[in-house]
């Protein structure tokens, strides 16, 4: 789940800054070339939208020479077409095929053999020439030419002067310019710019050539509109260009502002766990090669809860924080620290040798303690170690941290009911607890389906008469796989993963059907109890659900007790006082298992109507055997429970002057090796069966005492206890 979770966090925390930057450079560079690209474009539109007038002028007088000429070819005609030219004005030259002049008008300053040039927006039928007086068209030594741009200070006086005189005095006092002479004489004499070129063309089918003088006029305006046209497009340009750039940045902020949201923990406003694996991970990289060891550790804080109910959460909070603070400074700069959840932090500490390891703990849990003198403050810490990894085999593969972690959990656990503050390692016994756990999940509905699990009957006796008065329902799981295993083995384990309601509902089920076959097969039944976990309890319908399956197999009720253990009293009342009331209502006897064992809830006896108070079998071990403080316990537990109209069974008896103390006080029934231990079904049949007899017998004694004449006439009270074991199968 966290790896999930990291993953996709990774996948939004990307970087893709320098991504980003090569982007807007390569925009900046792309932008900046199609800036000058456009304006040379613009350039040059001006340009041609201006040279159109001069080459139709061209195209126009070759066409009227032609028109004259083409068919008169004689001298008349020719002076005729040249005094039509002539006066079209302008300087003009006719040359022959060879390049003779055959007439010319005006100054003629063209340079016909530096060659000609191609002239953008220029039609094939026109030959550009330069002027040899102005340096607008140059030879460009190869017998080429190039287009020569003025020099930049000619572009400013003209601009500079059409501004000045566009803004007018407020220029001069802006920029501190006395006169607009001071930009005049930068434009000197060539202010207005009037660029002459010749552009030529073929006449006469190539007879003859017309070349006439044309003049490129620049003026401020011209400039002006360039210089316009440059800006907005560099504004926009600009523009756009800042948008990236505050984009990027505002995208780095949020992204940054983000992961430190993600990776700051609520109560402690420090690192949480996810940090804990992103920092981890990238350490455990870079140093698992290193030689160096580490450990993940679990630290938790014992009595939180307690603490958080004496004062307030807030108050729990801020000794956390207290405790976040203290840890972290105590940490090297390969170490880490967060909070995992509740009172739970994990630590990732590097370590030369596990003994300076432990001391180092221990000196941790020292300083932690005196957080708060005023209060007990005690913290648990389970210690998961990762090994260097041999340069050699790499095949170990990555840390898991998160595994490392619940290994740390896994040995921390085992500090449970430890009131002082301990320290536990993670080892091998633990991996094999986890790897059963495994097992167990893995088969546990393969098992159920298989029927593998048993009923076995624990008998209780009276211990006055030492008849059978019932029995206990105890699993057993015969595995073909793993043999046979005790239930201390995996209801635990059930109980954990809630398997548990289906092994509850098997045992009342088979229960129920044992009793009924033995209740067909004659003989007199006890009353069997059968343990229901505390995790079914919350089942509102728990009560309906045993009458149906008891009602199923069709035994009576009063066969059938339920066992509850002690510690299930201290869930829902309300809901456990309504389920044991409907269950009396139908007909079940109910039980409290283990009474005595943890903290014994004498209030739920007050309010539970309860049948039968079962003693936890730690008051009857060897080593209380003889303890009076224990027998005045259990002789006032009896006491107690006959007062509340309830029959008392002893648990795990092994001795019998236990038994006689327990017959002395009064208590019903013993369930306890010193007479059976578990035994399967038929077993127990037999246990039954002997015990018929036996009652049989004693019926039989019992008659001949009190009717020694044989007349038949049995005491009143005599029937009525041991009854016709016909009777009690109904
Ligand atoms: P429990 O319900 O308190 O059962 C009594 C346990 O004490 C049984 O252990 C029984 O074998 C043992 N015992 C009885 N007399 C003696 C004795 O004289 N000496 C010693 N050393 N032990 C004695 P078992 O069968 O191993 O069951 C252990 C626990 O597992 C049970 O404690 C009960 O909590 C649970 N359990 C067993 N069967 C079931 C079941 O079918 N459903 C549920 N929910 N829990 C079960
Ligand atoms: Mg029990
Ligand atoms: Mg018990």
């Amino acid at each position: 789940m966290a790896d999930r979770k990291e993953e996709k966090f990774r996948k939004i925390r990307k970087n893709h800054t320098g991504l980003s930057i090569v982007f807007l450079i390569l925009f900046a560079i792309i932008a900046h070339i199609l800036l000058l690209l456009l304006t040379v474009a613009f350039f040059l539109h001006i340009i041609d939208s201006k040279l159109e007038g001069e080459y139709q002028t061209v195209r126009y007088m070759a066409r009227l020479y032609e028109s004259i000429v083409v068919n008169n070819s004689d001298e008349d005609s020719k002076a005729s077409a040249y005094r039509l030219l002539d006066e079209e004005g302008g300087d003009y030259f006719i040359t022959d095929r060879t390049g003779a002049i055959l007439h010319s008008r005006g100054e003629n300053t063209c340079k016909m053999d530096m060659g000609t040039m191609e002239f953008p927006g220029v039609s094939k039928d026109l030959i550009i020439y330069p002027d040899s007086k102005n340096g607008f068209l140059m030879p460009d030594g190869e017998g080429g030419l190039t287009l020569e741009i003025p020099d930049l200070k000619i572009w400013l006086g003209l601009a500079g002067r059409d501004f000045v005189r566009i803004m007018g005095e407020d220029w001069q006092r802006i920029f501190g310019v006395r006169n607009e002479e001071t930009l005049e004489e930068l434009a000197a004499e060539k202010a207005n710019m009037d660029l002459p070129f010749w552009v030529g063309t073929e006449m006469l089918e190539g007879n003859s050539r017309l070349i006439s003088k044309a003049v490129l006029h620049i003026n401020s305006r011209d400039l002006l509109l360039l210089l316009v046209f440059f800006f907005s497009v560099g504004l926009v340009i600009f523009v756009i260009t800042v948008v990236m750039i505050v984009t990027m940045i505002s995208g780095v902020v949020r992204r940054h502002k983000l992961t430190s949201i993600f990776l700051t923990d609520d109560v402690t406003g420090s690192h949480n766990w996810m940090w804990f694996l992103i920092r981890g991970g990238i350490l455990m990289k870079r140093f698992r090669n290193s030689g160096k060891s580490f450990a993940v550790i679990d630290l938790v804080m014992v009595n939180y809860r307690n603490f958080c109910v004496c004062h307030s959460i807030a108050e729990g909070e801020a000794l956390l924080r207290e405790v976040d603070r203290l840890t972290n400074e105590n940490l090297g700069r390969k170490e880490l620290c967060a909070h995992y959840a509740s009172a739970n932090f994990v630590m990732l500490l590097e370590f030369r040798s596990e003994e300076i390891l432990n001391r180092r703990l221990e000196e941790l849990t020292g300083i932690l303690d005196g957080i708060d003198l005023s209060h007990r403050l005690n913290f648990h810490i389970g210690v998961d170690i990762i090994r260097p990894q041999n340069r050699r085999n790499r095949k170990n593969g990555p840390v898991d941290l998160e595994l490392s972690y619940n290994n740390a959990c896994a040995a921390r656990a085992t500090l449970a009911g430890r009131d002082d503050s301990g320290i536990a390692y993670f080892n091998e016994s633990l991996v094999e607890e986890q790897r059963w756990r495994d097992i167990v999940q893995e088969h546990q509905q393969q098992a159920l389906d298989n029927e593998e699990f048993q009923v076995y009957y624990q008998p209780k006796y009276d211990p006055r008469t030492e008849r059978l008065k019932g029995a206990e329902a105890l699993i057993r799981w015969v595995s073909p796989e793993f043999g046979f295993i005790s239930p201390g083995k995996f209801i635990p384990i059930f109980e954990k993963n809630g398997f548990i309601t289906h092994i509850d509902h098997y045992m009342i089920a088979h229960v129920a059907r044992d009793q009924r076959r033995w209740l067909d097969a004659g003989f007199r039944c006890v009353p069997v109890s059968v343990n229901v976990s505390r995790a079914h309890f919350i089942e509102s319908d728990l009560a309906e659900q045993v009458r149906d399956m008891v009602d199923a197999a069709g035994t009576p009720h009063e066969y059938i007790e339920i066992e509850l253990t002690e510690s299930a009293f201290f869930d829902d009342k309300a809901a456990m006082i309504s389920t044991i009331g409907k269950l009396k209502s139908y007909g079940f006897e109910v039980s409290m298992d283990d009474f005595g064992a943890g903290y014994s809830s004498l209030n739920s006896l007050k309010d539970m109507p309860l049948d039968v108070l079962k003693l936890d079998a730690e008051f009857f071990r060897s080593e209380n055997s003889g303890d009076e403080r224990a027998k005045i316990v259990v002789s006032e537990a009896v006491r107690l429970a006959k007062q509340l109209n309830m029959r008392t069974v002893a648990e795990g008896v092994e001795a019998r002057d236990q038994v006689d103390f327990l017959a002395e006080q009064g208590c019903d029934m013993i369930q306890g090796f010193i007479f059976d231990k578990p035994m399967p079904g038929n077993e127990f049949v037999m246990r039954m069966q002997s015990d018929n007899k036996k009652e049989v017998e004693d019926a039989d004694q019992r008659t001949s005492i009190s009717d020694p004449e044989g007349t038949g006439d049995v005491p009143e009270d005599v029937q009525s206890e041991n009854g016709d074991p016909a009777e009690h199968n109904q």
